[in-house]
């Protein structure tokens, strides 16, 4: 795929994205990608998986999802979206929708190789899932200004089910061009533990909490550069 049909598509699944938005959400978040399975004939199962997150498998015309049951709740709404958009992907290029190929993959049989991805495809399907999930204009509208607090990172994680990580990555890309910094700790472990590393939506939820009620068991750090 060369760059410039990277960027079409990238408009394209961000353009899904917010049609999904409209038509199904109108009341706006969290935006429910086992909704929009649904939505979409897509069954959904959750099994016992070692490895992976999920994958998507095509069967008599029919698309399947299997997500990994270990996973944290927020992880396997971006493993559902993404592979959603998978299957967009497979039936747009179906209706012939999309010319180049390599768009097309099937994961067949169980666990995904990396035979059956295609870098930018895959690219592609994690930049829906976050457009999905945490949209970009939504959060622009929210006024928030680059100095930002943890607190608010927690926040918009919680109001739109994903995890710290990814709001604070989204947060990030929304202004670009300052550097931001945001550290934030729990103390309830043996030794200081990074609350990103926990990924343990409880966990992050706790520390949330004792940030909130300024509980000196939580420190929070902010740097501007
Ligand atoms: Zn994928």
């Amino acid at each position: 795929m060369t760059d410039s049909h990277y960027l079409v598509y990238l408009n394209a699944v961000q353009g899904w994205a917010n049609s999904f938005h409209r038509d199904l959400f109108p009341s706006g978040a969290p935006y429910d990608p086992f909704l929009l399975a649904s939505h979409l004939g897509v069954s959904v199962q959750e099994i016992d998986l070692k490895g992976v997150d999920g994958y998507v498998e095509s069967f008599k015309g029919d698309y399947r999802v299997f997500l990994s049951s270990r996973a944290p709740f927020v992880r396997r709404r971006f493993t559902l979206s993404h592979e959603l958009a998978h299957v967009i992907f497979m039936r747009t290029a179906k209706r012939g929708g999309i010319k180049d190929s390599y768009l097309v993959r099937y994961r067949r049989n169980g666990l995904p190789t990396s035979e059956f991805q295609d870098e930018k495809e895959e690219r592609l399907c994690n930049a829906f899932a976050e457009e999905f999930l945490l949209p970009t204009d939504v959060l622009r509208q929210r006024g928030f200004s680059s100095d930002l607090r943890p607190c608010q990172i927690l926040g918009v994680a919680s109001e739109f089910r994903v995890s710290m990580h990814a709001a604070a990555v989204k947060f990030s890309r929304l202004f670009g061009r300052h550097h931001v910094v945001s550290s934030l700790w729990s103390l309830k472990t043996p030794w200081p533990m990074a609350a990103w590393w926990a990924g343990n939506v409880l966990v992050q939820e706790k520390v949330a909490n004792q940030i909130r009620h300024g509980d000196p068991r939580a420190i929070s750090k902010k740097l501007c550069i």
